[in-house]
């Protein structure tokens, strides 16, 4: 499976592990559709590229659409990389009371149904490729956490979206293997990216530590060359891998 000429969608493509995933689809000759809610860095990094910006919050339908309509101006959209989405940590019972449930609710709406959103629109238009214009019609990949089967404390909305990510994956694999779009899930460890920066440095440290090989913070490097083997290989399909350095969190 070639990458050079493919067009993508990465959702939370301005920043981070989105940003990474842009760079290795354009180094391997792939049209991008950086489709994100920060325009400021996301219409810098397309200007880079020479690729497209387009201003897409995922939990909306209608920006959902522009931005594979976007895509399928550039071609047949062949594959969605979905990087977008928020961690914001709250205790069931904090210093203000209760876990706000409008919170728990944004991260899933985010990072679920946000995710899910851009799937089944991804999907949609894949569905109408052929396998003579594209070699096959496509492949999703999703972004979960190792927080969706080991989360810490201050972590229950965040994991159980990304828990939530990880779970739809088989059952869409599945459903859309006889159309000969496949569907993967990463799940990242502990990645230096503005999610991680903006957290104090000790404990950026001690999550840097908790990673007995390689013994560092993962790279968007990292990420994206994991996001090209699962592109480039027919045989990776409905699965959650993890990408994390074998993390062992402090207790
Ligand atoms: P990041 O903050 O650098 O990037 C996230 C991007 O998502 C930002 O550009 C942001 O603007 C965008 N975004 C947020 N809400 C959005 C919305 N509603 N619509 C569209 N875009 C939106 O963080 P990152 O570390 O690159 O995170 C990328 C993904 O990886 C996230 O899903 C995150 O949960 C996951 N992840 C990160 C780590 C890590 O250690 N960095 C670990 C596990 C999982």
């Amino acid at each position: 499976m070639e990458i050079a000429n493919k067009v993508f969608i990465v959702t939370g493509g301005a920043s981070g592990l989105g940003a990474g995933t842009v760079r290795m689809l354009v180094q391997n000759g792939a049209k991008v559709v950086i489709a994100d809610v920060q325009d400021e860095p996301g219409e810098a990094l397309a200007k880079e590229l020479g690729q497209r910006y387009v201003h897409c919050d995922v939990t909306q339908e209608a920006d959902g659409k522009n931005a594979v309509a976007a895509a399928k101006e550039l071609g047949a959209l062949f594959g969605l990389v979905n990087c977008a989405g928020v961690a914001p940590a709250a205790k069931i019972v904090g210093k203000n009371g209760a876990h706000p449930l409008d919170l728990f609710q944004k991260v899933v709406s985010i990072n679920l149904i946000g995710s899910f959103n851009m799937m089944r629109l991804a999907a949609e238009a894949m569905s109408a490729n052929t396998p003579e214009s594209t070699g096959e019609r496509g492949v999703m990949i999703n972004t979960a956490s190792v927080a969706a089967f080991d989360g810490q404390i201050g972590q229950a909305a965040y994991a159980a979206s990304k828990a939530g990510v990880a779970g739809m994956t088989l059952p869409i694999a599945r459903d859309l293997a006889k159309t000969g779009i496949r569907c993967m899930t990463i799940a990242p460890g502990i990645f230096g990216t503005p999610m991680i920066f903006g957290m104090p440095q000790e404990v950026q440290d001690s999550l840097a530590a908790s990673i007995p090989f390689p013994a560092r913070l993962g790279r968007p490097e990292d990420y994206a060359k994991l996001v090209h083997s699962i592109i480039t290989n027919d045989m990776l399909n409905g699965e959650t891998i993890r990408l994390d350095g074998a993390i062992r969190m402090p207790p």
